[in-house]
């Protein structure tokens, strides 16, 4: 059986990068998920296991030192990473999983798994951007002035992705994406049991 793609879509907060992720999700029901690690505290509707598993700075190097964090990054003061077990358990059982990681952690991703797909979602503009980091009402200023200065810094590293995709239009870059995985899947690397079927 082949393994299940890890699917990872980087971009600029603000990007649009959730309401992308859980189209694509709905459409691909059996897709798997990474729910992540993170010092960040909880936002008013998250819940724990479900969104992130909300731990402390002590408790989460505890986990990477221990081995049971695939990859973290910094991201605005937080630490964020993947936990190690359930995503080798999904990619090895078949399962694809949909991963939202920050440029750092897509690659990693890359350099550590042939299973990984890599796409870097972007904006249509910085102006939108903005708006929409404002839009959401949960972050202070000082943290989407942080937010928007690294997503200057982050457009620059795009050359290092498989993919891009704008999303002016969630249906439209939900699409992509969607195009993309089955693109993905039609490689002739990942289908070289082929002939045993012939
Ligand atoms: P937020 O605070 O908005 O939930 O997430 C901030 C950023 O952390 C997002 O851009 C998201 O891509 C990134 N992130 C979430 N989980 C992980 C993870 O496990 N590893 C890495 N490298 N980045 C993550």
């Amino acid at each position: 059986m082949s393994k299940g793609l890890l699917i990872s879509v980087s971009g600029p907060s603000g990007a649009g990068k959730d309401t992308v992720l859980a189209k694509v999700k709905e459409k691909n029901p059996g897709f798997g998920t990474s729910v992540s690690v993170t010092t960040r505290a909880p936002r008013e509707n998250e819940v724990e296991g479900q969104d992130y598993f909300f731990r402390s700075k002590e408790e989460f190097m505890k986990m990477f030192k221990e081995g049971e964090i695939l990859e973290y990054d910094e991201f605005v003061g937080n630490l964020y990473g993947t936990p190690t077990i359930p995503l080798q358990e999904m990619s090895e059982a078949g399962t694809d999983v949909l991963l939202d990681l920050t440029i750092a952690g897509s690659m990693a991703l890359k350099e550590n798994f042939e299973q990984s797909v890599t796409i870097f979602l972007l904006p249509p503009s910085f102006q939108e951007l903005e708006n929409r980091l404002r839009g959401r009402g949960s972050e202070s200023e000082e943290n989407v002035e942080a937010r928007l200065q690294m997503a200057r810094q982050e457009v620059s590293s795009a050359p290092g992705f498989d993919y891009v995709v704008v999303n002016d239009d969630v249906e439209e870059a939900s699409a992509k994406i969607q195009a993309i995985i089955t693109a993905e899947k039609c490689r002739y690397i990942r289908n070289t049991d082929i002939e045993k079927d012939m």
